[in-house]
């Protein structure tokens, strides 16, 4: 039996116990997938599980489309491999023209790698190289925040919050960077407190923490406009984004926003920073970029930045074997002219007002559910122990794990994404949605039935809770 004693300890007012009746972890082998087309996974089976979250938010136009694989084709007829270092390709001259041009040109340069993880590092190594170039030596410090995720190489596991995720490798992680409170609309603010006030106070937090390193050390404020895997799909609130925005510039550090999970149309705008009236310093991009087709991500630079590089060094000093990779670009390419061709973003952003509306409509008076919350086609599900003192269930319980469990068996036959507390006690289990750009109002009410559905039975079913 798993009690909710030991939370009592962190905070929370309310005796609630909760027993595993089925749900356990489940140790066995994932099933085997053996085809996938559009919004949907063959399995060996012979089942077909409808894909609600794109695997981690990756699938933007769903999967198999024959214009991507064309285009891989193609690209490797012409241009299978090639370095860098050495030379250039039509794909990658390509890739690079349009991720800026879908910045307006706000931001000056793209850099592409294999993952968001890399992504992150290059981000940091370039961020201290800014400085180097500005003769600022000093600034070798980041500023990250609490239950974040920037990925799992060690500067990107150092760069985020997760306690569950760091918690092996401890030891391991950079000693150069600290973690500020993360914006969480659902558990932040304290009781009374305005969204403007409970902005001030993070700003505040931030400002201090800069002071307490030594504004001249630090290099970068490293935030998600929408947290995706750590908290679950939590928006930053209004003015979030401009108060720390303020804070940096008042310290002459750098802006790095990661959007490797809510960029590239994911929350309704190409990137999630259009929404927050900022412009970072460095943008991280993965995941949609690629849509699943490759393993493709990248960075985005600002004009601040490159210009410190070429009037210094002149080169980023931060190479891999596969960056720019010409097929990984040429996906990325055809998956952004489709977005763009079917002005996808758009439709993003009716279909995700109707999935947020149905959820909420569907789900809100739940006795576990605590919160429902997100952006675009990118939402969350927060599952509480105790609705009215927010309580999360003990994470040993695996309540996310169950219940996408449970949404892949049959007769759900759905693919649910979930995310476990981050056991500090700030936040709980949950499950992500993060349907394709291009769903229909019918995608999107099979999605919401059979996600209600399996929320339901879990908790009628499965687990059984006593007050
Ligand atoms: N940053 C964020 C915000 C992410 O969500 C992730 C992956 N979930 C990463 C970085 C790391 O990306 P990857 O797994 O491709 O290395």
């Amino acid at each position: 039996m798993i009690n909710g004693i030991g939370l009592l300890q962190n905070g929370y007012a309310k005796n609630a116990t909760a027993t595993a009746i089925l749900h356990r972890r489940i140790p066995n082998e994932p099933p085997k997938c053996v085809a996938s087309s559009g919004n949907y996974l063959g399995l060996v089976d012979g089942r077909q599980i409808l894909d609600a979250t794109g695997g981690a938010a990756v699938a933007a136009i769903g999967h198999g489309n024959a214009r991507v694989k064309a285009a891989m084709m193609r690209q490797m007829d012409e241009v299978s491999y090639v370095h860098t270092s050495f030379f250039t390709t039509t794909a990658s001259e390509e890739l690079g023209r349009m991720l800026i041009d879908s910045t307006k040109g706000q931001m000056a340069r793209a850099v592409i790698y294999s993952s968001g993880s890399e992504a992150m590092e290059a981000s940091m190594k370039l961020a201290r190289q800014y400085f180097l170039e500005l003769s600022q030596p000093d600034r070798t410090k980041f500023i990250a925040r609490k239950e974040s995720y920037h990925g799992t190489t060690i500067g990107a596991l150092s760069m985020g919050g997760h306690l569950a995720r760091r918690k092996f490798f401890e030891p391991l992680l950079l000693g150069n960077i600290t973690h500020v409170s993360a914006c969480n609309e659902y558990r932040g603010p304290m009781e009374g407190e305005s969204v403007r006030e409970y902005v001030a106070r993070l700003a505040r937090e931030l400002d201090d923490e800069f002071e307490r390193l030594g504004p001249e050390t630090v290099c970068a404020f490293v935030a998600e406009p929408v947290s995706g895997a750590a908290l679950g799909c939590v928006p930053a609130v209004p003015g979030y984004f401009q108060a720390m925005k303020a804070v940096c510039d008042k310290h002459g550090a750098l802006l790095i926003v990661d959007e490797v999970m809510c960029g590239m149309g994911r929350t309704g705008t190409m990137h999630a920073w259009e929404q927050e009236g900022i412009v970072p310093d460095i943008q991280t991009i993965g995941k949609g970029l690629g849509g699943g087709y490759q393993p493709v991500a990248g960075i985005l630079i600002g004009h601040k930045v490159i210009t410190a590089i070429t009037n210094g060094t002149g080169a980023f000093a931060h190479g891999q074997t596969y960056q720019g990779h010409p097929v990984a670009c040429a996906a990325a390419v055809e998956v952004l002219r489709i977005i763009q061709e079917h002005s996808l973003v758009d439709n993003v952003r009716r279909m995700g007002a109707l999935l947020g509306r149905m959820l909420k409509q569907r789900l809100s008076t739940h006795d576990h559910v605590g919160d429902i919350r997100g952006k675009g086609l990118f939402w969350g599900i927060e599952f509480v122990l105790d609705k009215a003192t927010k309580q999360p269930f003990p994470p040993a319980m695996h309540i996310a794990n169950g219940i996408t469990d449970k949404g892949l068996a049959a007769p759900y036959n759905i693919s649910l994404y979930y995310g476990t507390g981050t056991v500090d006690g700030r936040c709980g289990d949950h499950i992500l949605l993060a349907p394709p750009y291009n769903v229909t109002e019918t995608d999107v009410k099979i999605i919401v039935n059979l996600t209600v559905r399996v929320i339901e039975d879990f908790f009628a079913d499965d687990i059984q809770i006593d007050f």
